[in-house]
């Protein structure tokens, strides 16, 4: 079938602070390499500590000009609404970019991550001027009022498996509360969101409001988290990372912190529920993205009676992906983003059949360039074993048998982890009961990562904290002072 999309033709790529294109301190580069073949996409600045430096100057004088602080919250929506406008005009281009750059089928690139990037700028356009206090009845002859400040500069480091999703659910929340930012994005992931960050010029943010520096996580990200005149930093990533950001911060000045990390979200199957509609969703709940998303349903439990059906349905759909170039219209699934993932899912496969647990398909890496791993499944999985507890962040489902729907409980919350879980029956009373046990942050009953702007994302446990999207990450941006006014006599 013919390409639907060519790839776009990418120049070096400098780094993005205070509004204009720049070197990094060093002059050193890296390469960005396209996942599908294997080949250098282009050279991208490698910043280090005195770049970031540089960025949260430039974040501080923003923070504090006439031309962000003068600006009505109104007129901050506006700019986010124009950004989310401009996302949408540039949807093909940022799509073959996101495509290129992560490996995703063009098609999931243009039809699901270019659109919500522009609906989650355009729904934080909407919140800027409704970010407010409240006046509090307090005792005595007091007027009492809270303040809901912008929390100052924010350092906002993000993956690759997104790469301009994250910089919408990063950047709207923070613009929106009137933050300025400096954010990193995953080395191996920085294209789209230097074409954002200037777009965001087009929309008429100010200079030095939106900052990108590029380069790698302990030099980069490292300074952005120790920095001391970082207010606030946001993370999505790994939880050990996110382990070290926090030390980062307790350690430097305190710099409040907002985690998203991994997650092992159990789908969860009843035998009374719509089976064949459950296990067609298990499926894209798990292999959506090429199993590269933090709340993946990871960990399939299904009750016993439905077991082998379920089984059937997903070893058929498994066997009928077409694995290939991702500007291929008919490529389902594409590459891993690296080979360092690549091996690392490899690895997992290895370790799952050394378990015991069989590998009913899939398990091999593909005999061609790039970072290809077959759909692969599991069964005979034990909740104790490696491939059901570790994140594996690859196309690897385990699928695990329950009988009841206290060891199905039992069975969801046998994890470190708390991101999403997802319940698939007909019986209110079963989803009401599972819905409330289950240590989730995202609980999707009769569907799977059914997301929008509007609802709330993050994790329980170890999959993190603080909330993303949805008004509760306004929270993650703003500081609230309480005023108390004596009233005269
Ligand atoms: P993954 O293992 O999926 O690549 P990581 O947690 O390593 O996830 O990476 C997520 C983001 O965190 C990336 O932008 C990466 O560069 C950054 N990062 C990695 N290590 C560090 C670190 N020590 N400090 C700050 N950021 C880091």
């Amino acid at each position: 079938m013919a390409n639907t999309i060519t790839p776009p033709r990418v120049v070096d790529q400098k780094l993005f602070v205070d509004g204009k294109w720049t070197d990094s301190a060093s002059c050193e580069t890296f390469e960005t390499l396209n996942p599908a073949t294997g080949d250098t996409i282009c050279q991208v600045a490698a910043g280090d500590k005195a770049d970031v430096d540089i960025a949260v100057k430039a974040a501080r004088r923003a923070f504090e000009s006439k031309a962000w602080t003068r600006m009505s919250a109104a007129e901050r929506g506006r700019l986010l609404y124009k950004l989310g406008d401009l996302v949408e005009a540039h949807g093909q281009e940022l799509a073959a970019l996101e495509s290129l750059d992560n490996g995703k089928p063009i098609r999931d690139a243009q039809y699901v991550d270019i659109p919500m990037t522009a609906n989650v700028f355009r729904y934080y356009g909407g919140w800027a001027d409704k970010i407010h206090g409240k006046v509090i009845p307090m005792a005595g002859p007091f007027h009492a009022h809270t303040r809901h400040e912008p929390v100052g500069v924010v350092g906002q480091i993000i993956p690759w498996n997104f790469p301009a999703l994250m910089v919408s659910w990063k950047w709207g929340p923070a613009l929106a509360a009137g933050c300025t930012v400096v954010l990193k994005p995953a080395e191996q992931t920085s294209l789209t969101a230097l074409r954002l960050a200037e777009l965001t010029v087009e929309a008429g943010f100010p200079e030095g409001v939106v900052n990108v520096v590029t380069g790698m996580g302990p030099t980069a990200g490292a300074a952005i988290a120790e920095h001391m005149d970082v207010d606030k930093v946001a993370f999505t990533g790994s939880t050990e990372v996110g382990q070290s950001i926090m030390k980062a911060a307790a350690d430097s000045n305190l710099k409040r912190v907002s985690l998203e990390l991994g997650g092992k979200s159990p789908n969860i199957i009843f035998a009374d529920a719509d089976i064949k509609k459950a296990a067609n969703f298990a499926y894209a709940a798990l292999f959506f993205n090429m199993g590269q998303c933090c709340c993946a349903g990871s960990r399939l439990l299904v009750e016993d009676r439905v077991y082998d059906e379920v089984m059937e349905i997903i070893t058929a759909k498994a066997k009928k992906q077409v694995l290939g170039d991702p500007f291929e219209e008919s490529t389902t699934q594409g590459p891993q983003v690296s080979k360092a993932q690549m091996d690392r899912i490899l690895g997992y496969i290895e370790t799952g059949k050394n378990e015991g647990a069989c590998c009913v398909t899939g398990g091999r890496k593909l005999d061609r360039a790039g970072y290809f791993v077959e759909p692969t499944v599991f069964d005979g999985v034990k909740a104790d074993m490696k491939i059901a507890q570790e994140e594996i962040f690859g196309p690897v489902l385990t699928v695990l048998k329950f009988s009841d729907i206290d060891e199905a409980i039992q069975l969801a919350n046998d994890t470190i982890y708390g991101l999403a879980a997802g319940i698939w029956t007909q019986n209110i009373n079963t989803a009401n009961r599972v819905a409330a046990s289950v240590k989730a942050g995202s609980v999707w009953v009769n569907c799977y990562n059914a997301f929008d702007p509007t609802i709330t994302f993050g994790g329980f446990k170890m999959s993190g904290f603080g909330r993303e999207l949805g008004e509760y990450a306004l929270a993650n941006y703003t500081e609230v002072k309480a005023v108390v006014t004596a009233l005269g006599k």
